[in-house]
């Protein structure tokens, strides 16, 4: 049995945030990944990172700072666990000053839209990423597992040779935990924990390439892997709107069991029907991707009618769709401005030729068509349309306010008088078929201000840990801004790692 100071399950942006700490703090650090590649979602994303308050801000001239952090979460949480705000508030501009004094990592401002507008909105966002950085500058080590970009990786191609967004934060993270010493281990799955004679979490159990492992962490575990969203069962059981198909997450990576090994030594776990949500354009091999950023058309449901502000934060529009049955699937009803291509961000799209071979797109030269081959009804689509054409003639939504937000014009850009409200005007005519995707669920292992787990009771579980989509979140149903999941893993897992540096000094 081989013996560790600290072991982190999973390696998306928050489990690799805590590794490198740890490593680099000395401790004997392993990471368990269960692919052969490591990022999981986190080597997907934009790489955003919520994280107020810090040098980079400062340095980018905005007017962020801890205070107005404060406030506008005060604003946008319902019902907020207060000590895991302040300790997220309190812990992020440190943590980014630790994360860049590593010649390894540079972080810079990100111009992106807050989610509300609400006190201490910074205006065009507060959100900061790691720089892009050239593979050639890593360790081989991290080369040979970083999991692609999704377009790449669902196409099983291979990444690209510059790294940027949620790429480079996992290759630089990676290459700084094995230069300190830390150990990575792909292929390794995750199946239980448990506990020494004086209740303490040492040992974790997992199946490996050659069969099952036993491992031990003498000074914590540091549970970061995911949520349960590629889980058909899992989401069932909590009820968590959309589908393990239609989620964003790599296929086979966040399934939930290590929620469940944590639950079943105890653990509490709360938020389990949340995530973070999105549209997802629904693909012909019947998955959904993520898609934000509409710049014209207009989403109805089965009656053809509009049901929101299509221009919404994408999690926000998510929670509207799975409001009501027959929003799913919605069609996404667009004009060819754009060469036939949607209007939008999809990550990724898809080629329009095998959407509308598959039907999940269709096209036609009229509405009553385009109704037809959707199976609404011609009359209320036409309808519908001709309203919204009106609302773009005259500047103004009156139904939903679309592009009256700064988010709402951060990507349509086209509309005259109101930057977000394009005519439906030039056949032919698409509509495209959306469901309800996700980032990933937000519900889990219940947490403190240190990222400890707690148990029913609340009182920590000795040596466990727990970050990322694996824990429930410190923003519980809300999506603040750019960023907000990645940050929140981040920071509470360096608490984590604060903590267990903080027993070995002790000790
Ligand atoms: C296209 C896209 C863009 C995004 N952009 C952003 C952004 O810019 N900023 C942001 O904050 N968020 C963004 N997100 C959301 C964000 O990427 C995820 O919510 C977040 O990365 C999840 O982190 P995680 O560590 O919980 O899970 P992941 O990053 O998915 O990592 C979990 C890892 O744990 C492994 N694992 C799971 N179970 C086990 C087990 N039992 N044993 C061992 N290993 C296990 C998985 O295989 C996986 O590799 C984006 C998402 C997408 C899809």
């Amino acid at each position: 049995m081989s013996a560790y100071d600290v072991i982190v399950v999973g390696s998306g942006g928050g489990a690799l945030t805590g590794a490198a700490l740890a490593a680099k703090a000395g401790l004997r650090t392993l990471v368990l990944e269960r692919t052969p590649l490591i990022g999981g979602t986190s080597a997907y994303s934009g790489g955003a990172c919520w994280l107020p308050g810090t040098d980079v801000q400062q340095r980018a001239g905005l007017p962020d700072s801890t205070e107005g952090a404060r406030a506008y979460l005060a604003a946008v949480l319902v019902d907020p666990d207060q000590e895991r705000v302040e300790a997220l508030l309190a812990h992020a501009p440190k943590l980014v000053a630790q994360l860049e004094a590593d010649p390894l990592m540079e972080f810079e401002w990100i111009p992106f839209a807050e989610y509300y507008d609400a006190p201490g909105r910074v205006p065009m966002g507060r959100s900061i990423q790691p720089k892009a950085i050239s593979r050639d500058e890593l360790d081989p080590r991290v080369d040979a597992i970083l999991r692609p970009p999704v377009e790449r990786d669902r196409a099983g191609r291979p990444g690209r040779s510059t790294l940027s967004g949620g790429q480079a934060l996992i290759g630089r993270l990676a290459a700084m935990v094995l230069r300190d010493g830390g150990e990575i281990r792909t292929g390794h799955h995750v199946t239980g924990f448990a506990r020494d004679g004086s209740g303490r979490v040492t040992t974790v159990l997992a199946q490996g390439p050659d069969g099952p492992v036993e491992l031990t962490a003498t000074r914590g575990v540091l549970v970061a892997a995911g949520g349960f969203e590629g889980s058909a069962e899992r989401r069932t059981e909590h009820g968590t709107p959309g589908r393990a198909a239609w989620s964003m997450a790599p296929r086979g990576t966040n399934t939930g069991e290590v929620i469940d090994a944590a639950a079943a030594i105890g653990a509490a776990t709360d938020w389990s029907g949340e995530g973070w949500f999105c549209p997802g354009l629904l693909q012909p091999d019947g998955s959904g991707t993520f898609t934000l950023g509409f710049r014209s058309g207009l989403m109805v449901d089965q009656s053809a009618q509009r049901y929101g502000n299509e221009c919404l934060p994408y999690d926000r529009f998510g929670r509207v769709m799975a409001a009501a049955e027959d929003r799913t699937p919605s069609w996404y009803v667009f004009d060819s401005r754009e060469g036939g291509r949607l209007p939008a961000i999809a990550m990724p799209e898809g080629d329009p030729a095998e959407h509308l071979a598959a039907g999940t797109w269709v096209q036609a030269d009229t509405l009553e068509e385009l109704a037809a081959a959707t199976g609404l009804d011609a009359t209320a689509l036409t309808a519908t349309v001709e309203r919204f054409n009106g609302f773009a003639a005259s500047g103004v939504d009156e139904d939903f306010g679309r592009g009256a937000d700064e988010y709402d014009t951060f990507f349509a850009s086209a509309g005259s008088p109101n930057k977000a409200l394009v005519p439906l005007d030039q056949p032919p005519y698409l509509a495209a078929q959306f469901v309800l995707s996700d980032l990933g669920t937000k519900g889990g292992l219940v947490t403190d201000a240190a990222g400890r787990v707690l148990d029913g009771s609340g009182t920590p579980i000795a040596g466990l840990y727990a970050a990322s989509n694996s824990t429930a979140s410190v923003f519980g149903s809300a999506y603040p801004g750019p960023g907000a999941p990645l940050g929140a893993a981040m920071a509470f897992a360096s608490l984590a790692v604060e903590d267990m540096v903080g027993s070995l000094s002790e000790s």
